[in-house]
């Protein structure tokens, strides 16, 4: 059966720049960490991809601290906040990936939550004035966590300036450019984030590979003690495989970012074709000042619920997430749609297309049809 993956957001498939850079790097038999000319070789190809992850965000490549993914690096920007920086309180967004905010929640630290408004989009005063009340309750420096973009409505969110109030409140901010990056462009000097969190499979590296880049040097405060590796704030051999699989997917991504016109274009093809047949289906986080992820589309089809849909995609070849893919198999409502203000019910009915560089219009054409085919059986 032909078959359109429609689910990016989850895990772009691998770049074919990524694949060649990832078979290359298990053919060299050595640890970065060994002295000898195989050794030195291994860390060539680690230093390249540094250089290449860097690049992408416009930061030094000697700030980049390789992890297994995103979730980690969310985790061990936490861990240098609260045990290198010292915040007293940390100030998330209710639309942060769980891997931001599970961690902010177990931390210990009296942890505030700002909900975005119905555009997707969480409101500048309301974080500031949350930072505010936080700093006066717990004095010292706190710790804000604005993604920016969100993984399931492609929601811009305005980073740059919350990182401004965060700098002027003595306090860092916490950036998981996760989805943005490679979407859109991403520059760290830009958006001036203390801490910003990539993860390799959003970008058509493989899995199991991500990277932290802080700002400001920290004392490192490891979550795994070990070795040295990566200036000692992760520990273990490092997944060469991975990193130069990541590296030359970063730099194919950044490359590739003039193409995310096309995909925006596929994208609308894809929106018009499903509300030409359904024009009252709610389309979430579209409308925010600074738009959203040329990539994303997500979507309500009234009164049918989004594992019904998922699934019935599915049998007619087309992949696609009903809330993140993290919390898929489950049947709570998406907590990013709630944390809009979305009834429960409407979020149940939300499913998210997400496309990238390998979509093209027949994937997008078949989706609309499965789409608008079930829509039709369910009206009647
Ligand atoms: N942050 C965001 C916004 C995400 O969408 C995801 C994955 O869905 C992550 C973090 C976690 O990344 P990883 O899968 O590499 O752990």
């Amino acid at each position: 059966m032909n078959s359109s993956y429609l689910d990016y957001n989850a895990t772009a498939p691998l770049r074919p720049e990524a694949r060649a850079a990832l078979l290359a790097a298990l053919e060299a038999p050595a640890n970065p960490s060994s002295v000898h000319r195989f050794g030195r070789t291994a860390r060539g190809i680690a230093d390249i991809a540094r250089g290449q992850v860097a690049d992408l965000v416009g930061a030094e490549a000697r700030r980049v601290v390789f992890t297994s993914g995103g979730t980690e690096a969310n985790n061990l920007a936490l861990r240098l906040a609260i045990e290198g920086a010292g915040v007293k309180s940390l100030v998330m967004t209710g639309i942060e990936h769980d891997s931001v905010l599970r961690p902010a929640r177990h931390s210990g630290l009296p942890t505030y939550e700002v909900v975005a408004g119905p555009d997707g989009v969480v409101s500048l005063a309301a974080l500031e004035a949350t930072l505010g009340a936080a700093r006066a309750a717990h004095p010292g420096p706190a710790l804000v966590g604005l993604m920016l973009a969100n993984n399931e409505t492609g929601t811009i969110q305005p980073v740059a300036e919350a990182a401004r109030f965060a700098h002027a409140h003595q306090s860092l901010l916490l950036c998981d450019a996760v989805q943005a990056a490679g979407k859109i462009a991403v520059n760290l000097s830009q958006l001036d984030a203390d801490f910003l969190t990539l993860s390799g499979h959003k970008l058509g590296g493989p899995t199991g590979v991500g990277a932290l880049i802080t700002r400001d040097d920290w004392t490192p405060a490891p979550l795994l003690r070990g070795g040295g590796q990566e200036k000692g704030m992760r520990a273990g051999t490092e997944n060469l495989s991975g990193i130069a699989g990541f590296g030359a997917a970063a730099a194919a991504a950044q490359h590739g970012l003039y193409g995310m016109k096309n995909v925006a274009g596929l994208r609308d093809r894809l929106q018009a074709g499903l509300l030409e047949a359904c024009a009252e289906a709610p389309v979430y986080g579209a409308d925010g000042p600074a738009g959203r992820l040329p990539n994303t589309l997500c979507i309500g089809m009234p009164g049918v619920a989004a594992e019904t849909q998922v699934m019935a995609l599915d049998l007619a070849g087309v992949a696609v997430s009903a809330g993140s893919a993290c919390s898929s198999g489950k049947v709570t409502p998406s907590h990013v749609l709630t944390a809009m203000g979305l009834p429960e019910a409407a979020a149940r009915e939300a499913i998210r297309f997400s496309l990238g560089w390998a979509s093209t219009t027949a994937d997008v054409d078949r989706a609309i049809e499965a789409w608008v085919k079930l829509w039709h059986r369910k009206r009647k």
